[in-house]
């Protein structure tokens, strides 16, 4: 059991491709209530800070550019056991392994261009959230 809070990015990809309606409805249809939100494009060291667990890794060069290649939407989603359940809504990293229904399944290009992040953890859903968001822009 994780607690209530996860953070998500809806990825450049997605975004470009007007997909950001239809996932905002699947992230509601599934029970998530939205604490906070907003539409901002990552520089390239802020997509290098937000993945540094991966640096050093052959994806991250590719990953923060891809990151910081046009606007995202970042939110901080609330529902019961949030990280679990936004991970399972989401689907597995790569569509081709993701479940039907998932939001990965649905909208993501490929693993490297996956549509959608979701926390891992609920300290980097912590960290991630103060990353986007201060106090006064959180609505619970
Ligand atoms: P995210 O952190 O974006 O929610 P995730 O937790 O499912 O995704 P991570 O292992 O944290 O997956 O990887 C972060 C991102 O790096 C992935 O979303 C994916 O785009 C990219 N990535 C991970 N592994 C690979 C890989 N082997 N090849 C290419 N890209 C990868
Ligand atoms: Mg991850």
């Amino acid at each position: 059991m994780t607690g209530n809070r996860t953070l998500t990015m809806i990825k450049p990809e997605a975004v470009k491709k007007n997909f950001t309606g239809p996932i905002l409805n699947k992230i509601a249809e599934a029970g998530f209530h939205i604490v906070a939100m907003k539409m901002t494009r990552l520089s390239k060291a802020q997509a290098e800070a937000f993945y540094a667990v991966h640096k050093g890794k052959d994806f991250y060069e590719n990953l923060t550019d891809f990151m910081s290649s046009g606007p995202i939407v970042a939110a901080i989603l609330e529902k019961e056991n949030a990280i679990e359940t936004y991970r399972k809504l989401i689907g597995s990293t790569d569509p081709k392994d993701a479940e039907e229904g998932t939001i990965r399944k649905l909208f993501a290009e490929s693993k490297s261009y996956n549509a959608v992040h979701g926390s891992d953890s609920d300290e980097n859903a912590r960290i991630e959230s103060d990353f986007f968001f201060s106090e006064t822009e959180r609505y619970s």
